[in-house]
């Protein structure tokens, strides 16, 4: 009989930042009873749930906010906190320091005259905060052809300095790519600075996705829908082999696993273990078909 082989990559689930932001907000819930957080703590239907369940508020419009706010990993823009300050909203503030760091570099070139060019998502929340740090000659952009336009547009203009920074969950390789393209077509009297602000963990989840998925037959990719580093790890793997994308196990058909032998999940930032575990315990009860006998893992 021949076994399934289930590979769990080792950086799967929640990142520093969500974990900080999630713990901290139980603690927080067990002094505190209805705390606001404006936005989804986290892109994860079952933790915003258990979080809910504990006297939580999410809210999507800053005008519901009417009491003490969580400030989630993906940060806030400035007139979000200075509305909460003239609101006399006290926050509990679980921004990233990672996020934090790309508001001070923001912040800083800003001052010094830099056009910022933000890479990423134009609707996420994490760069409407960002952008709110840079000075008001900035854009986000989100993919290459995007770049390649404003770069023909700041070669006609009088812009004497350049920065770049990313998205923390921007992908690796655009990154690169759009890199090379800048240096390459940037009128050479234009001083540019390129920051690699993509965190470190989304770099190391990202190419364990990448060598994992050239591993296996499947690939299981567990995460909520509206979450973007979970889709670009999606996006990744099912360049190397056949990728479903769910949000938990009852989103798992058992039928596709037939004649595998071997899977591999990994799991966006906002994905609690318990989301894998329980995947994991589901595929357990499936009986492979393998050389047509019947094996359970
Ligand atoms: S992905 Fe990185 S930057 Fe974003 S919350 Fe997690 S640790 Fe922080």
């Amino acid at each position: 009989m021949e076994d399934v082989k289930i590979i769990i990559g080792k950086n799967a689930g929640f990142c520093y930042g969500v974990s900080r932001a999630v713990e901290g907000a139980h603690e927080a819930l067990k002094e505190n009873k209805n705390l606001y957080c404006l936005g989804e703590i986290v892109h994860n239907k079952e933790v915003i749930k258990e979080l809910e369940d504990k006297g939580l508020i999410t809210v999507q419009d800053i005008n519901k906010i009417q009491n003490k706010t969580l400030i989630r990993a993906h940060g806030i823009a400035k007139e979000a906190y200075q509305y909460l300050e003239d609101h006399n909203i006290s926050i509990i503030d679980f921004t990233c320091p990672k996020v934090l760091h790309i508001h001070k570099i923001a912040s800083d070139y800003g001052k010094l005259g830099y056009y910022i060019i933000l890479l990423g998502s134009k609707k996420h929340p994490e760069n409407i905060g960002t952008i709110s740090y840079c000075s008001s000659n900035s854009s986000i952009l989100e993919n290459l052809e995007e770049v390649k336009e404003k770069i023909g547009e700041l070669n006609k203009s009088n812009i004497k300095k350049l920065l770049v920074i990313s998205q923390t969950t921007f992908s690796i390789n655009a990154f690169k790519e759009i890199k090379e393209y800048i240096r390459a077509n940037l009128k050479k009297d234009i001083e540019l600075v390129i920051k690699n602000t993509i965190c470190n963990a989304t770099d190391v989840r990202q190419q364990e996705t990448k060598s994992l998925s050239t591993s296996v037959e499947l690939m299981i990719i567990i995460g909520g829908k509206n979450s973007s580093n979970t889709r670009k790890l999606y996006d990744i793997a099912k360049y190397n082999t056949a990728t479903i994308w769910i949000e938990n196990e009852s989103e798992l058909d058992l039928e596709i696993l037939n004649n595998l032998k071997t899977i591999g999940i990994m799991a966006g930032a906002s994905t609690p273990m318990k989301s894998i575990d329980d995947v994991v315990e589901k595929i357990k009860t499936k009986k492979f078909t393998l050389k047509n006998k019947y094996d359970t893992i």
